[in-house]
């Protein structure tokens, strides 16, 4: 065994080794945006995890909403700890499949940067105000910050991130320009991308579970109708025998991300070895989408989704925070359309080149709860309520 250390040459070489014939490697790469010469020893995905850690906005994720818009206790999940629930979870799915872990955790956590504040509530208020502007979409948000909003380089705008971690966040078409040349869209994305939806879906489902639970929104009772839970819970009932309430909570929850992450596994390998994609670029032709659950887990994930929606993110507790909200956004939104002058003035400078909606939907999205709530606070003090003065048309 050799000392030396390890460099990134080798990391690809191992990657090619031990990778399946349809993950994405790093010394394959599409590139970047920019030309850059390459690391002495990250390879190029790890790299660009790097840099999404030190991005601004990712350390924003920490004051932004999942569910809980209230942030009444330190144990709800916020954005930042939703990113690293589900990028530990697309690390072992990636593991599992063989498929590169670092540009999968990449993806998953870069991609809630461009949520706004009030999680989707917020979204919503802004793709509303942004009518006729383009609307406003987190995922195409995401790419934007990762492409254009972070300045960190004399030489260019945005992170330099590679094709295939843009890739993976570009979700859906906008009808907002892009100020680069985006990642043109295949039939499917890498797998990687494909791990980091479903990672992103298993947190939040199994988090949002054990914090709906523990705020008391969501009841024991009303979960034994979700056959998921039901199902799950026997199982752990069955194996723990008497357990305190927490802790029965706790490895339900666990079981549960279990139960998925492994049928997933499974399901998806059964669908690859059947289908066996030459490459990754081949891949990309397929015409289903590889990573798949069991029909029967498939549907039971449904029957859960559907539950949380109708009572937990719709419970009239959420929704009476929710028009807080979107007033605050509203209000502010209108407040700098009409007097620009309370910005910031690096905002104010981008109203040439971007347009005064966008370079105000880039500063609003930015903002995290506490700072949009702040904001909101020194209008009302200022005189601006929620009858502010009518857009000029
Ligand atoms: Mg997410």
């Amino acid at each position: 065994m050799s000392f030396a250390p390890r460099r990134r040459e080798a990391a690809e070489a191992e990657e090619r080794a031990r990778l399946a014939p349809w993950a994405a490697r790093s010394g394959e790469s599409a590139g970047r945006l920019f030309a850059e010469a390459e690391h002495p020893y990250r390879t190029a995905f790890a790299r660009d995890r790097d840099r999404i850690v030190h991005s601004r906005a990712f350390r924003r994720l920490e004051y932004k909403t999942q569910v809980f818009i209230r942030h009444e206790g330190d144990h709800y999940r916020n954005r930042l700890t939703h990113t690293l629930e589900g990028a530990q979870i697309a690390r072992t799915l990636a593991r599992a499949l063989r498929l590169n872990e670092d540009l999968a955790e990449a993806v998953v956590l870069a991609h809630d940067l461009g949520h706004t504040p009030f999680g989707h509530v917020g979204e919503r208020a802004l793709n509303e105000l942004m009518r006729g502007d383009g609307g406003f979409d987190h995922n195409r948000q995401t790419l934007r910050i990762v492409d254009w909003l972070e300045r960190r380089n004399p030489a260019f705008h945005g992170l330099n991130l590679t094709f295939e971690t843009r890739e993976g966040l570009l979700k859906h078409g906008c009808s907002w320009p892009h100020p680069v040349e985006p990642p043109q869209r295949r039939a499917q994305p890498s797998l990687e991308a494909q791990v980091a939806d479903f990672s992103d879906e298993i947190a939040y489902l199994n988090h949002d579970l054990d914090d709906g639970l523990r705020s008391g929104l969501l009841s024991l009772e009303q979960l034994e109708d979700v056959p998921l839970w039901a199902r799950t819970r026997a199982e752990v009932a069955q194996r723990l025998g008497r357990a305190p309430q927490p802790v029965l909570r706790a490895q339900v929850i666990a079981a549960l991300i279990n139960r998925l992450v492994t049928d997933l596994v499974e399901s998806s390998a059964a669908a690859l070895a059947e289908a066996r994609p030459a490459s990754l670029a081949a891949l990309r032709e397929m015409p289903q989408p590889l990573l798949r659950y069991s029909a029967e887990v498939s549907q039971w994930k449904i029957g859960l989704k559907r539950f949380l929606f109708e009572a937990l993110y719709h419970h009239p507790e959420v929704d009476k925070e929710r028009q807080r909200c979107e007033t605050a956004l509203a209000d502010l939104y209108r407040a700098f359309r009409n007097r620009p002058e309370l910005l910031p003035a690096s905002v104010r400078a981008r109203f040439g080149d971007e347009g005064a909606p966008r370079a105000i939907a880039d500063h609003l999205a930015g903002m995290t709860d506490r700072f949009a709530l702040a904001e909101h606070a020194k209008l009302q003090r200022a005189g601006f309520t929620a009858e502010a003065p009518a857009l000029p048309s």
